[in-house]
């Protein structure tokens, strides 16, 4: 039988594979709390960019950007109940739409690979997952920043399908976006997140796959569901 003891739930995964519409899904019906993770790098990412951190050439100017962590303060709103989205806040100002666009995907990898940068983040996301009752999605949720969770999914797709998912997202969002340049920021995003030094994108020991290149939404949101009742069944 399934319990009240709350858990929490790590979701790993590739660029674009997903994740993050079902993690906020699977939140949504198990009354957790959703943590957007990626945003997180993003709107440092975002603030890195507003302040000239970062060169034309894409260098990143990691002691400046070092320097100024203390000041960046990343929270989330209240999620909008039609749609369960809870906008990302940089120092109070909800920066939701510009985290989302090319320019910030396509300096977000270096700027995650800064070991300083993610041990604030990570600092950060172990506070909010400090009461359980969470679904987190990113890329070392179930390795570094709660590497004893309960409950861990890693999620594949084949990159085509990917980019194709994100170019389409993208459109319905009204941002401008060409088919090619986001494959290609998809590729590239996959091989430095896969090949940094600090807390690189990969497979917890003790994560379950999802490959779901062939699945619609409502059988990924079943296999979910099916793998949280049966360990919260279980203890
Ligand atoms: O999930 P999303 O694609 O929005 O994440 C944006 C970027 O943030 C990733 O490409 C990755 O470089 C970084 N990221 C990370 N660790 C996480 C979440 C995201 O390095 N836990």
């Amino acid at each position: 039988m399934q319990n009240d003891k709350k858990i929490i739930i790590a979701i790993d995964g590739f660029s674009s594979s997903g994740k993050s519409t079902m993690a906020r899904e699977l939140a949504r019906r198990i009354g957790y709390v959703y943590v957007d993770s990626g945003a997180m790098y993003r709107a440092v990412t975002l603030y890195a960019l507003r302040h000239s951190m970062i060169a034309a050439d894409g260098t990143v100017d990691t002691a400046a950007l070092v320097k100024a962590l203390p000041g960046i303060d990343i929270t989330f709103a209240a999620p909008d109940p039609a749609t369960g989205v809870s906008d990302t806040l940089l120092n109070g100002e909800d920066v939701e739409k510009q985290i989302r666009g090319m320019e910030v995907s396509d300096h977000v990898s270096p700027v995650s690979a800064i070991p300083e940068v993610r041990r604030r983040l990570t600092a950060l996301q172990q506070k909010l997952g400090e009461g359980k009752g969470i679904v987190m999605d990113g890329r070392d949720i179930g390795t570094t920043v709660f590497p004893h969770a309960e409950m861990k999914v890693f999620v594949d797709a084949s990159p085509e399908v990917r980019a194709e998912r994100r170019f389409k997202e993208l459109k319905e969002k009204g941002i401008k976006a060409d088919y090619q340049e986001v494959f290609d920021n998809i590729r590239d995003r996959d091989f430095t997140d896969r090949t940094r030094k600090e807390s690189p994108l990969r497979k917890a020991d003790d994560a379950r796959v999802l490959d779901n290149d062939g699945m619609t939404h409502a059988e990924q949101m079943d296999w979910l569901m099916n793998l949280y009742k049966s360990i919260t069944a279980r203890d």
